[in-house]
């Protein structure tokens, strides 16, 4: 099952890159893999994936620490703070970054660590209560902000669109952090760019890629439901 859905996945981002006259080589596929056991991430690995996505830090420390060394982990879920610790020097990218607070404890544990940390800084496009991120016309003052955080590297935008029965329906959201994004870039801030748009999940990537993702996060399209009754 697992090899039938990342074809048919890899099938759907290609078919979107073709529609939106883009290249495949701009879209980055991290397979989310929360609440599923190290098995079916090896699994995964063995059909070609390097690159996965989780949303709790212990979770993600834990399966990095037994997975091979080659896998590129993304930290896509909201952080809190005292959680930091566990993953600033094991990933490639956080995705969740929204206060400034969250930004200089990630900048204090990776100075510590010696290390540079490239992040995303979320965006609530949407404006729903329920979701963490930013507003969109607090994005640019934030950016301002980070740019005194040497350890920190803002390489983007991310967002989280609503939950839709049509796709469609969150085009004008995709097309809105895009817009974003390309504003923002004009401002030339130090540290910063904002090459990389993260948007699009199982339901909706395809819309995403053809507003512009340059990576979606899809998680269930690869390894079906998830079954949160099993988590320990
Ligand atoms: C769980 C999750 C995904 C993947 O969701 P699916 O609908 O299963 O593809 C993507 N992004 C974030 C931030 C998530 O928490």
């Amino acid at each position: 099952m697992l090899r039938e859905n990342l074809e048919a996945v890899e099938a759907n981002i290609q078919a979107a890159c073709e529609r939106a006259g883009r290249d495949r080589s701009e879209v980055t596929l991290i397979a989310v893999s929360k609440t599923k056991p190290v098995e079916t991430l090896q699994e995964a690995y063995d059909l070609g994936v390097r690159i996965f996505g989780e949303n709790k830090a212990q979770e993600l420390a834990g399966k990095y620490e037994v997975l091979p060394d080659d896998i590129h982990w993304h930290m896509i879920g909201h952080m809190q703070r005292n959680k930091v610790k566990y993953i600033v020097d094991k990933v490639d990218l956080i995705h969740s970054v929204d206060s400034v607070r969250l930004a200089e404890t990630i900048e204090k544990e990776a100075e510590k660590r010696n290390v540079t940390v490239n992040i995303l800084i979320e965006v609530n496009v949407a404006k729903e209560e329920s979701k963490y991120g930013l507003m969109p016309e607090e994005v640019i003052d934030f950016v301002d902000k980070l740019a005194d955080f040497p350890h920190l590297r803002v390489k983007g935008l991310m967002t989280i669109a609503p939950f839709v029965d049509d796709p469609e329906e969150n085009r004008p959201i995709f097309a809105h952090l895009r817009k974003l994004s390309v504003d923002i870039a004009k401002k030339n801030v130090d540290n910063m760019s904002m090459g990389i748009l993260s948007m699009g999940m199982t339901n909706d990537y395809q819309v995403a890629i053809e507003e512009g993702a340059t990576m979606v996060r899809v998680g269930t399209g690869i390894f079906g439901a998830r079954d949160y009754t099993q988590q320990v």
